[in-house]
């Protein structure tokens, strides 16, 4: 027995697919409802659909569930191991007259006939008043007798539903709006087997930006998805929480935590909730600020190349580009987009490039013609000008040193000759800051390799 004005929740989805967003919503629903009100919170695979539930799907559920916190107080429990409750009553509601078994021919091949096993109904208008949705009736007529199961040991999604919630104590059933004129049948099974009714709550779905129904044609949508493009569970959550419950206030980064603590079904919107990436890559971006900086490296690790991490200096750099890594990306995924476009490997060994490119392109040139062989005497005057300096330096020391010279040459072909020496590529950071993370020795080698390249 439960706790009497104990919340029961419950989170039933069917091991037919990955997890995806919008039943991870449904379940983070669930979950910050029932934290919130000292619940209990249910997890149930329904898997009455022999033929479409998998055992990857399920370990991608549970999995799934796990990596984003959404943690559950029992469960799983699977609908294929509780036939014989289901049987008992369906024979019941039978007896009773509630429900009978019907002989039809296959509306496909009129020489088949099979039997399946359809709900009385009764026929009236039925009210019942949703959290989000507010009082919402239905006139039960049109459903006519539905079919309940296709025979006495297989019931199907509407009675397995209610006997489950039922059997379970389930006190609110917090589910997608797709959902919602599935209440109807629903009530009036609960009605039929002496069930009282829990309270509704049905949230909007998620839309595409334009409007449709979201789905993988839009891009990622299964939650492992999001974990291989390198989001953080926490921000996953915070977007999720946020689509479709309106926290009253300009806040918009949440800790569970604080989730849990103004979760509140009167903020939620009644309308589809619009998906928007760039709000995502955002709250992702701001959650990475949030992390310690052990995890934001333990993180970073997992998308770097082996071949980078088996550089001799590895262990020497890897400290200072953290916050630049940081600074660049809003996912980790995108610590392999740098890496793929070489955003990385001059950190670590020495860049490789054409010598043309020392020379500045005449849209960063103010009016100076320049040849390599100036660039030549630049990347020496700026060897001459750093060698004094202390081994260790760090950006503004450097900037401090070569910034007068800058001035004097020609910033844009000084800045660039030297930026391109450090790391062979157009975009980088700063060469000031580039020189202070590949440090003094590594930066003088840097520049007299450009001069050699240099005939
Ligand atoms: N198995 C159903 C689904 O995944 C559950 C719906 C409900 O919450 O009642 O859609």
């Amino acid at each position: 027995m439960t706790e009497k004005g104990k919340v029961i929740t419950r989170f039933p989805p069917s091991p037919t697919g990955f997890l995806h967003i919008g039943r991870a919503r449904t379940a983070l629903f669930n979950y910050l409802f029932t934290r919130k009100n000292g619940g209990e919170m249910i997890f149930r695979l329904e898997d009455t659909d022999q033929a479409r539930s998998t055992k990857k799907f399920e370990d991608n559920i549970i999995e799934s569930l796990a990596w984003l916190g959404i943690s559950y107080d029992q469960g799983p429990f699977r609908q294929s191991e509780r036939t014989e409750m289901y049987k008992k009553y369906l024979k019941q509601i039978i007896d009773a007259g509630l429900a009978y078994t019907s002989i039809e021919t296959d509306p496909n091949d009129p020489k088949i006939s099979k039997e399946v096993i359809r709900f009385k109904n009764p026929n009236k208008k039925v009210q019942f008043s949703d959290l989000v949705r507010g009082e919402i009736e239905f006139d039960t007529t049109d459903l006519k007798d539905f079919v309940i199961a296709r025979n006495i040991n297989d019931p199907l999604y509407h009675f397995t539903v209610v006997v489950d919630d039922f059997e379970m104590g389930v006190t609110h059933v917090i589910r997608g709006d797709d959902h919602i004129s599935n209440t109807p049948r629903q009530i009036l099974i609960q009605e039929a087997i002496d069930a009282p009714r829990p309270i509704y709550a049905h949230i909007p779905l998620i839309l595409a930006p334009d409007r449709s129904k979201l789905s993988g044609r839009h891009g990622a949508v299964g939650v492992t998805e999001y974990r291989e493009l390198g989001y953080l569970p926490e921000a996953l959550i915070n977007y999720l929480a946020l689509l479709g419950w309106n926290p009253g206030t300009d806040k918009e980064v949440f800790t569970m935590e604080e989730l849990t603590a103004e979760f509140d079904f009167s903020a939620v919107q009644k309308g589809g909730a619009i998906f928007d990436l760039t709000k995502l890559k955002w709250l992702n971006k701001e959650h990475m600020k949030l992390m310690p900086e052990d995890k934001f490296e333990m993180e970073v690790m997992k998308y770097l190349s082996e071949e980078i991490k088996t550089e001799a200096k590895f262990s020497m750099i890897l400290p200072k580009i953290l916050p630049l890594i940081k600074e660049r990306i809003s996912t980790f995924g995108e610590i392999k987009e740098m890496a793929e476009k070489e955003e990385l490997q001059y950190f670590f060994s020495m860049p490789e490039y054409a010598p043309e490119s020392l020379l500045c392109p005449p849209k960063f040139r103010k009016d100076k013609v320049v040849d390599l062989s100036s660039i030549k005497a630049i990347l020496s005057d700026l060897k001459a000008l750093i060698e004094p300096l202390k081994e260790d330096f760090d950006q503004s020391i450097i900037k401090d040193t070569i910034w007068p010279y800058a001035e004097e040459r020609g910033r844009g072909i000084v800045l660039w000759a030297m930026r391109y020496a450090l790391s062979g590529q157009e975009k980088s950071p700063d060469p000031f800051t580039l020189a202070s993370v590949i440090g003094k020795t590594e930066t003088l080698k840097r520049l007299e390799n450009a001069i050699q390249k240099i005939k």
